[in-house]
């Protein structure tokens, strides 16, 4: 075949595999669906609306709705099914891409499929941000830059995003900070980028939105840098589906911080709980996730899983050998889990 781009042939596939269990705590997700009366009124929007129209051709209504939310230029704004969308559009665009080695997969993959070069930095002992080799390293193109940080869950200090900022200034590159797992930490850098170009945010509705399976997400950037994601993005990119599901949401997100409040409870007992078990150690998280290092993962990955537990292995990255990680569920999934957990102690 000489169809395509060579480069494309033999890439790996995304680090992903499905497996069935009862409790699933693999991806990140919300344990809960939407309230029933959101699910409800977006039932009855998506029965009125006509199937047969294109929707808006860049999500102009949902953007002018975000952008008085958010305080943010309306033309700063870009809306896509999914942020692994937007992250492939900069990827795409970027002259080189700039990332941390662990980090959140999708960069990696993106720049390779776009054929993008791409350079990684390893993060520093206690998974610290290696602040002065980025800034010797971010010389231009852009920089992904996940805060909180998946897959370690580390919250990285406000000094060193205000340092990187003014570094993505200087060398004309742009700091793209992933803000997915924002709710769980009450975190907003977007103060980084008032004023500044050179900085974009990445937010989700996937994780404390409640909404993984309606696939959307949205780049906060200058006016400059947005219109440039738009045009490398199809039209009519949002489906009018999933824009009727937003508009819901938006106009009622008071149960995204319920979801969020859930979550970090139930994270900070299940840490405290973890911190009491002979073999494992867990690491701080300001995400709906824990990182927790064993003895051996895959032994602790097949022991969870006979016990109906799916977590995520996370061994096959650099440093962190014998880590898996566990997504905060329900307050049931998560006694389950940390029965399980204590019961392979003694195994
Ligand atoms: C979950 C996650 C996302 C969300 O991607 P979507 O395509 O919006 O579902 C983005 N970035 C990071 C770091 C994530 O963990």
């Amino acid at each position: 075949m000489r169809a395509f781009k060579a480069h494309l042939w033999g890439l790996a596939p995304y680090p992903y595999k499905k497996v069935e269990a009862p409790v699933k705590l693999d991806q990140n997700e919300s344990p809960f669906d939407l309230p029933p009366s959101l699910k409800e009124e977006a039932l009855r929007r998506l029965a009125r609306l006509p199937w047969n129209r294109y929707p808006e051709i860049h999500a102009e209504g949902l953007r002018r709705r975000l952008a008085h939310l958010l305080d943010w230029p309306e033309e700063g704004i870009v809306l896509a099914p999914g942020s692994n969308l937007l992250i492939l559009a900069l990827a795409v665009a970027a002259e080189e891409v700039l990332d941390l080695v662990p980090s959140f997969p999708h960069y990696a993959h993106a720049a390779r499929v776009a054929g993008t070069p791409r350079r990684a930095v390893p993060l520093l002992e206690g998974f610290a941000l290696p602040l002065e080799a980025l800034l010797a390293a971010f010389t231009g193109g852009v920089l992904f830059l996940p805060n909180p940080h998946a897959p370690t869950g580390a919250l990285f200090p406000e000094e060193a995003l205000e340092a990187l900022a003014e570094r993505a200034r200087e060398v004309g590159g742009l700091l793209v900070v992933d803000e997915a797992y924002r709710e769980f930490a009450g975190s907003d850098f977007s103060p980084l980028g008032r004023g500044n170009p050179h900085v974009a945010f990445l937010r989700t509705f996937s994780k404390a939105f409640s909404l993984g399976g309606v696939r959307a997400g949205y780049l906060l950037a200058s006016p400059e840098v947005a219109a440039l994601v738009r045009e490398v993005l199809p039209p009519f990119v949002l489906p009018a589906h999933t824009g009727t599901i937003l508009e819901v949401v938006l106009e009622n997100p008071g149960y995204v911080e319920a979801v969020a409040a859930h979550v970090r409870a139930e994270r900070e007992r299940v840490y405290a709980k973890l911190r009491g078990h002979p073999t494992w150690q867990p690491y701080r998280s300001h995400t709906n996730f824990l990182l927790v290092r064993t003895p051996d993962a895959e032994r602790a990955f097949r022991h969870l899983l006979a016990q109906g537990i799916l977590v995520r292995r996370q061994d096959h990255y650099p440093g962190l050998f014998g880590c898996i990680r566990v997504t905060v569920g329900s307050k049931e999934e998560m006694d389950a889990f940390l029965k399980a957990a204590f019961e392979v102690a003694y195994a």
